[in-house]
């Protein structure tokens, strides 16, 4: 656990980054790390990459076990194109075809007829956006289980390609140039203000000073 004044040095750190950063929702993300106690702060920083477990500390079962638990946490990096309250989609690093996406459940769903509906629904939607961009001949939809973990691969044919044929490695310039064409033109993100639980006002209060000069 992090020691209470590294804590306040912390959040001062991270709003006055913010501060200088053009995130659109900034004040709303500013007031949810100014609330955070110390758990969820630390959740935040490691969720967000920001600092490591210490060594021999117990990670998260799923974190540690589950590649896609951790694209969904933002702790593997991935090539988000766009998201629901369910799912996010992704490019597949190793894809069968040019724009081969994959659904994530948000959840670690371990079997195929737990998946929410509206995965399903949610890649329907960005097999539509595949036609309008890419123009392949077919957009194909299946599931998969991959690490335990249910997945949804959208795979654009423009051959024969089946769901079983041959992946290659893709180029990060070409996932880059992908990913500027299907990405969703973002709303800013937005913050779960239920997780989070308002403070009094005298301890904003008091997170609001300028930051000390070390
Ligand atoms: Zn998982």
């Amino acid at each position: 656990m992090l020691p209470p004044d590294q804590i306040e040095t912390i959040k001062k750190q991270l709003i006055s980054q913010l501060d200088s950063s053009n995130i659109p929702d900034k004040e709303n993300i500013k007031n949810n790390i100014t609330s955070m106690n110390p758990e969820q702060l630390e959740e935040f920083l490691m969720q967000n990459n920001l600092i490591k477990k210490e060594d021999g500390a117990q990670e998260a079962p799923q974190a540690q076990q589950c590649i896609f638990c951790s694209i969904v946490s933002g702790q593997i990096h991935s090539y988000k194109i766009d998201e629901d309250k369910d799912s996010i989609a992704v490019l597949e690093i190793n894809p069968i075809s040019k724009g081969h996406v994959m659904i994530i459940p948000k959840e670690h769903i371990p079997t195929s007829d737990k998946l929410p509906k509206t995965a399903f629904s949610f890649a329907e939607k960005i097999a539509e956006k595949i036609k309008t961009k890419l123009n392949p001949k077919d957009v194909q939809i299946s599931s998969a289980n991959l690490f335990g973990h249910e997945v949804i691969n959208v795979l654009p044919v423009y051959k024969e390609e089946t769901i079983n044929s041959q992946r290659h490695q893709a180029k990060p310039e070409e996932l880059e140039k992908l990913h500027k064409k299907l990405e969703k033109k973002s709303k800013p993100r937005r913050v779960k203000p239920q997780k989070i639980k308002k403070i009094k006002k005298s301890e904003s209060k008091k997170l609001w000073l300028p930051r000390r000069v070390p």
